[in-house]
């Protein structure tokens, strides 16, 4: 995975990452396309759209500036100021009682629910 950048260059609204990030892809929205996520950042707005990146960072590689999403630093600075969604609750709640995000689990059984958003 590539590591967030000491120096983070500024969007500057191009939109050449939007193809390449998977969620934008599929939701077409673009408030959770990465320029959607920079802008958003940028004015310093704290919404769960946030969790809706996979952290991947296709959009930096393509990026002609290298911007860096830094999805990392913006969820750590959400989860201080109390901005989760309740999925994200539910799933560290679990961790701490069963050690595991998915609740409690019979040997070999499969989670029903897979998302954490
Ligand atoms: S890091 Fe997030 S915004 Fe960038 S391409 Fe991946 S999912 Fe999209
Ligand atoms: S993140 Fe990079 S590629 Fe995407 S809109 Fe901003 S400057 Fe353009």
């Amino acid at each position: 995975m590539l590591r967030e950048l000491a120096e983070n260059p500024p969007c500057i609204e191009c939109g050449l990452c939007r193809e390449a990030c998977p969620i934008f892809t599929i939701l077409r929205q673009e408030h959770i396309s990465p320029r959607g996520l920079a802008i958003l950042a940028d004015q310093g707005v704290a919404s769960v759209v946030f969790y809706q990146c996979t952290l991947c960072r296709s959009c930096r590689v393509i990026c002609p500036v290298g911007h860096d999403p830094a999805g990392e630093s913006i969820r750590a600075d959400l989860v201080a100021r109390g901005v989760e969604t309740e999925a994200n609750r539910e799933m560290i709640a679990n961790i701490r009682q069963y050690g595991n995000p998915f609740g409690p689990l019979k040997e070999g059984e499969i989670p029903k629910r897979l998302t954490c958003c």
